[in-house]
C-alpha cells in the first residue's frame, strides 16, 4: 500500500480565508438572521445559548483506493444541528469547497426549513473534502461507502437521515442505505431519502421543490395582489430546482423570460417555450446555443425587468453590490443562501417580497419526510397524493410565515426563522433540559 502526500486541494484543513471575512461565510449569514429573530422572539438566554449551537460535530478520515493502487485520505463531516424534534436530517455533498464552517450552517439551516414547514425532523448535513470530478465510478462507490461506515453510529431512521445534495445523487443514496442495512443484518430503507423508487424512493420527490417553489411564488403573487397569468418570470440555475420551477410557473400561465446555467443566459420578451429548452438541454448539456432567443449573461438576468426572480443555482449571488439593482417585485429564494444579510436590507428598503429560502425551497425535505414516512409504514402513495399533501403544508407554512411578519411588521425572513425557532425552543422547553 503506498500513502500518497496530500494534494493541497486535500488538506485536512481548508482555511478558506476569504470566504471566513466576507459577507459571505455561510456560519455568520445564517447566524446574524438567527441573532435577529431571536432578539425579536425575546427567546431567554438559556435556550438562546442551546439553539446556537450545534449538538455534534463530527470529522473523520476517509481513506480510499485509487484505481492506480494509490492511497488518499479525505476528509469527511456530519453535523447534527439540533435533534429536538425529531431524527436530524440533512443531505451529503462531496466537494471541494465543503467546510465546516458551511457545514455547520447548512445543518442550522435544515433545522429551520424543517421546523418553518413543521415536519418533525430536527437538521444535520454532511460532506466530504473530495473532487467527484476526477473519480471514476467504483473509487466514488469506495468513498461513499467508507464515510457512511466512518458515521455510521450517527445515522439511522430515528436518528439522522441523509440525502442528496451537491455532487450526490440517488445512486450515493443507495450505497448508502446498502452498507448502513450490510452493518444492521437487514434492510433499512428509511436510512436515507432521495433513493431511486424501485428501492423506497417517493414519487414526485425529484420535481418536489421547483413544484414548492411555484407554490409559495403563487401565494406571493396572490398576497401582494398581482395576477399569476402573464407575470414575468427569470430563474436562475436550470438544474432540478430552476427547471422545474420553470416548467411549473409556465403551466400555471405564467410568462418565464429567462432563465440561465453556468454556461450563461438565455432572455425572449415574449416567453420562453420551457419544454423546448429542456429538450434543448436534454441533447446539449447546457443552454448555451439555444435558438428562439437572445443570449444575457447571468448577472443581467439577475436585473433582469421582471416581477419575479428565482435564483435556483448558487449562494451569495444577491449582494450588497448588485441588491440595489433588482427590479423584480418577489424574490423566490430556489437556492440556499442566495441572498446575503446585507442584500436583505436593501432589498426591504426598495420593497422586494423575498420568500426565503428555508420556506421557499423547502418542498424537497418535505417530500423527504414523506418518503421516510411511506418507508415506515411499507406502503407507498400516488404522485397525485404525494403533490397534494405537499401543496397543503407550502400552502400553510406560507401563510404561517406570513402571518408572522405581518403581526411582528418583519420581513418573511425574519418571520420564517422566528416561526422555526418558536417551534423548536418550544420543544426544548416542553423536554426541559436534562443535566
Ligand atoms: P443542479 O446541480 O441540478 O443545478 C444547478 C444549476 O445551476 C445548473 O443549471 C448549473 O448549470 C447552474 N449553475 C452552476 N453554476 C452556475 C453559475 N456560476 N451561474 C449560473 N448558474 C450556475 O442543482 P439543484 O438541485 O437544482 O440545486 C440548486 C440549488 O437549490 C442549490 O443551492 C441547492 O442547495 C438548492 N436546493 C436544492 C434542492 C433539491 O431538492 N434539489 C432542495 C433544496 C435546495
Amino acid at each position: 500500500m503506498t500513502i500518497a502526500t496530500p494534494r493541497p486541494n486535500q488538506d485536512l484543513i481548508r482555511p478558506d480565508k476569504d470566504k471566513f471575512l466576507s459577507e459571505e461565510n455561510p456560519f455568520e449569514a445564517m447566524m446574524s438572521r438567527f441573532d435577529y429573530a431571536a432578539q425579536r422572539l425575546s427567546l431567554d438566554p438559556g435556550l438562546y445559548k442551546v439553539l446556537r449551537s450545534p449538538e455534534k460535530q463530527i470529522i473523520v478520515s476517509v481513506p480510499i483506493l485509487r484505481d492506480n493502487g494509490e492511497t488518499d485520505v479525505y476528509v469527511g463531516y456530519r453535523v447534527l444541528y439540533n435533534t429536538s424534534r425529531g431524527p436530524a436530517k440533512g443531505g451529503i455533498r462531496f466537494d471541494l469547497n465543503v467546510t465546516l464552517d458551511e457545514v455547520k450552517a447548512l445543518a442550522a439551516w435544515m433545522t429551520w426549513k424543517c421546523a418553518v414547514v413543521n415536519i418533525p425532523f430536527g437538521g444535520s448535513k454532511g460532506g466530504v473534502v473530495c473532487d467527484p470530478s476526477t473519480m471514476s465510478n467504483p473509487e466514488l462507490e469506495r468513498v461513499t461507502r467508507r464515510y457512511t461506515s466512518a458515521i455510521i453510529e450517527t445515522l439511522g431512521p430515528d436518528s439522522d437521515v441523509p440525502a442528496p445534495d451537491m455532487n450526490t445523487n440517488e445512486r450515493v443514496m443507495a450505497w448508502i442505505m446498502d452498507t448502513y442495512s450490510m452493518h444492521k443484518r437487514h434492510t433499512v430503507t428509511a436510512v436515507v431519502t432521495g433513493k431511486p423508487v424501485e428501492m423506497g424512493g417517493s414519487l414526485g420527490r425529484r420535481e418536489a421543490t421547483g413544484r414548492g417553489c411555484m407554490l409559495v411564488t403563487r401565494q406571493a403573487l396572490n398576497r401582494l395582489r398581482m395576477p399569476v397569468h402573464g407575470s414575468r418570470v427569470a430563474v436562475q440555475g436550470f438544474g432540478n430546482v430552476g427547471s422545474v420551477s420553470a416548467m411549473l410557473m409556465e403551466q400555471q400561465g405564467m410568462k418565464i423570460l429567462a432563465v440561465s446555467d453556468k454556461s450563461g443566459g438565455i432572455y425572449n420578451s415574449k416567453g420562453l417555450k420551457i419544454k423546448e429548452v429542456i429538450q434543448h438541454v436534454r441533447q446539449h448539456r447546457f443552454l448555451s446555443g439555444y435558438g428562439e432567443a437572445e443570449q444575457i449573461t447571468n448577472d443581467q438576468l439577475l436585473t433582469l425587468d421582471c416581477d419575479v426572480l428565482v435564483p435556483a443555482a448558487l449562494e451569495n449571488v444577491i449582494t450588497s453590490h448588485n441588491a440595489a439593482d433588482i427590479k423584480a417585485r418577489i424574490i423566490c429564494e430556489g437556492a440556499n443562501g442566495p441572498t446575503t444579510a446585507g442584500a436583505d436590507k436593501i432589498l426591504e428598503e426598495n420593497g422586494v417580497f423575498v420568500i426565503p429560502d428555508i420556506l421557499a425551497n423547502a418542498g424537497g425535505v418535505t417530500v423527504s419526510y414523506f418518503e421516510w414516512v411511506q418507508d415506515r409504514g411499507g406502503y407507498f402513495w400516488d404522485e397525485e397524493t404525494v403533490n397534494q399533501r405537499l401543496e397543503r403544508i407550502m400552502v400553510q407554512s406560507f401563510d404561517e410565515v406570513a402571518g408572522m411578519a405581518g403581526r411582528h411588521g418583519i420581513n418573511m425572513r425574519i418571520g420564517a426563522y422566528m416561526q422555526a425557532i418558536e417551534r423548536v425552543a418550544a420543544v426544548h422547553r416542553l423536554r426541559g433540559m436534562y443535566a
